[in-house]
């Protein structure tokens, strides 16, 4: 498995079940869960998170609280 060095980043998920989008940090160290519905969008693994959420998009430069 090849993983080149690249800076941690934001990315925009879709939640499965509820279809919410949410800001995600990609190495999040805790369970990232649905704002709205509590799903568990993504799983902390000591480096990417695993994310059972789909991916947007990057959310880089769009971070929003
Ligand atoms: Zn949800």
């Amino acid at each position: 498995m090849q993983e080149t060095k690249k800076r941690a980043r934001f990315v925009i998920v879709k939640c499965p079940d509820c279809s919410t989008e949410q800001t995600v940090f990609e190495r999040a160290s805790t369970i990232v869960a649905c704002r709205i519905c509590g799903s568990t969008l993504a799983t902390p693994t000591g480096g990417t998170a695993k994310f059972r959420a789909q991916i947007l998009r990057s959310a880089d430069n769009a971070v929003q609280s």
